[in-house]
């Protein structure tokens, strides 16, 4: 038998959880629910990208049964600007992939040959395995949002507070990955790479960071020793 939910009275886990979200919104006076769920392009998707955007519907599903004047929107939000750790074992090309290891995913071709890059790849793969089941959703690219300039003020916000943001977030990683942490991940002028950069300097007053390429990860990419300055916009 379905446990009761003792605040809200239903029984089945969507409703329990669409239940806590009417009250929470009620609580902050608002009328509407965007709910998100994250893809990683650098890999095509899989049961894990199913069951992350299904379980998300439920809740959608029954908050619009329990809730029907609260507008429930659903972003598959795709984080296309993360490089490439590792080349996937399903896909072709993989010789040409490794060559551009630690690369924003927008930045690397696409191994299939079909679109302008990988991450446009696994993207297109990405709604058409989401339409396939029927789900309802608004597709997002970071690559997108950062170019049209809808991240702007959150970037410059976070520079004039990077200290305190810095002091607050290692906190909760390990200590080997504390030092030089910074929320800003520079893409290296010269080499192009986003993952062998380190932050050296944050500069709010003019909206830059500093950095250096130092950073190399063994067997799969070698940083290019360039040091610069860069807008976070
Ligand atoms: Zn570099």
């Amino acid at each position: 038998m379905n446990k009761i939910d003792d605040k809200t009275g239903y029984t089945q886990w969507p409703f329990i959880e669409a239940g806590r979200i009417v009250e929470r919104i009620k609580r902050q006076g608002k009328s509407f629910v965007i709910a998100q769920t994250g893809y990683g392009p650098s890999g095509l998707p899989h049961i894990g990208t199913f069951g992350e955007v299904a379980r998300t519907s439920f809740v959608l599903q029954a908050l619009n049964i329990i809730a029907p004047d609260i507008d429930a929107r659903l972003i598959s939000f795709s984080d296309d600007m993360d490089g490439l750790r590792e080349v996937p074992k399903n896909i072709p090309n993989r010789r040409m992939a490794q060559k551009h290891l630690g690369k924003p995913l927008t930045s690397i071709p696409d191994p299939y040959g079909e679109e302008a890059s990988y991450a446009h790849y696994m993207n297109r793969r990405l709604r058409e395995f989401l339409d396939s089941f029927g789900f309802k959703y608004e597709f997002a690219s970071s690559t997108d949002k950062y170019k049209s300039g809808v991240f702007n003020d959150g970037l410059l916000r976070i520079l004039g507070k990077h200290e305190r943001i810095i002091e607050l977030f290692t906190k909760t990683i390990s200590e080997d990955k504390r030092a030089g942490w910074s929320p800003f991940f520079p893409i290296c002028e010269s080499c192009g790479k986003i993952y062998s950069t380190k932050v050296t300097g944050h500069h709010p007053e003019n909206g830059s960071i500093s950095y250096e390429c130092s950073v190399s990860a063994e067997d799969k990419f070698k940083s290019c020793g360039h040091k610069g300055t860069v807008s976070v916009l």
